[in-house]
């Protein structure tokens, strides 16, 4: 007996009264049955014209393809190169999953869930996360403007993943050491503008100092900031050596604004990235910076879709 036809199946389906969770169910599945040659045709869309990533120069000719993309061969180097050389993005496979894993990272999926949905086993899962994010990543205002708030938020580091431990394993659920901001902590400094245009970095290891700020800092930072803190010296340090205009309100004896001058908006962004994480269960001090680009990434709202994340991956920096 032959199966019903897609009409029959069709018409079973809008007959049935479905669930939430059923319509999610057809979604990822529908998701995972996109037109495999539309990633390609983006990628390739998205670096068109591009010049050689190994020397710069223009001038190439095509030779071949190779895992569905064109091939080129640069008229000065004599290297070849595709839409995704010097690229996260690089040599991985299953394009065809690409933008069903990348609608995975728009919704924070967990390694195992996305790979449950993407249909790809879970140590694929993981690799594409740490390559996707920090392609999307790519996606990062060059400078700030106006009034400019800077505030850390650290984390006790993290050997998750790691096959040697270089220091004695916590308990579950781990405490420092010693109390106090130390050398068990990863410091994330964020400086975010009041037009909402954020920038992360990972200054390493202990309390902040005037030197990572200047290093981190200094180059986003036009001449005409005004930059808000609190009153850690590492700031006012900075601020003095640079010239840029600094205010500071003092937080640890419980001043929380004077008029604009004030770091609520940072730290507003510090406890959603917190309150995100803790689906992720603790992340390897390693990758503290993918998961800050993600969530900065998500926050500023610019790329929303699976495409956008994926031309965001495939630009050169
Ligand atoms: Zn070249």
């Amino acid at each position: 007996m032959p199966g019903p036809t897609f009409d029959q199946l069709f018409g079973l389906l809008t007959a049935a009264s479905l669930a939430a969770a059923d319509v999610a169910r057809l979604r990822e599945w529908i998701a995972r049955i996109a037109h495999p040659g539309a990633c390609i045709a983006l990628i390739e869309q998205a670096a068109a014209g591009r010049p050689c990533p190994h020397c710069g120069c223009p001038r190439k000719h095509r030779c071949g393809q190779a895992s569905g993309l064109q091939r080129f061969r640069c008229l000065r180097c004599r290297r070849s190169h595709n839409a995704l050389t010097g690229t996260p993005l690089a040599r991985l496979r299953k394009k065809a999953c690409w933008l069903s894993y990348l609608q995975c990272v728009l919704e924070s999926r967990t390694v195992r869930d996305a790979a449950r949905v993407v249909g790809v086993d879970r140590t694929t899962s993981f690799r594409w996360r740490h390559r996707f994010v920090p392609g999307a990543m790519r996606d990062r205002p060059r400078s700030l403007t106006a009034i400019v708030e800077a505030d850390e938020t650290y984390r006790l580091e993290s050997q998750k993943g790691s096959r040697t431990l270089t220091r004695r394993p916590r308990k579950r659920g781990g405490v420092a050491a010693r109390r106090g901001i130390n050398q068990e902590h990863d410091c994330l400094l964020v400086a975010r503008d009041r037009g909402g245009q954020t920038l992360d970095f990972h200054t390493g290891r202990g309390q902040v100092t005037a030197a990572q700020l200047d290093h981190c800092l200094r180059p986003v930072l036009p001449a005409d900031v005004l930059l808000v803190s609190d009153g850690a010296l590492a700031y006012r340090r900075f601020a003095a050596r640079s010239g840029i205009a600094h205010e500071w309100v003092n937080v640890q004896a419980g001043e929380r604004r004077r008029g604009a001058i004030h770091v609520q908006n940072v730290n507003g962004w510090h406890s959603r990235f917190k309150s995100w994480l803790v689906r992720f269960r603790g992340v390897a001090s390693r990758y503290l910076i993918n998961y800050s680009g993600w969530q900065r990434m998500l926050d500023a709202r610019r790329l929303t879709t699976p495409r956008h994340l994926l031309q965001a991956a495939v630009q050169l920096s």
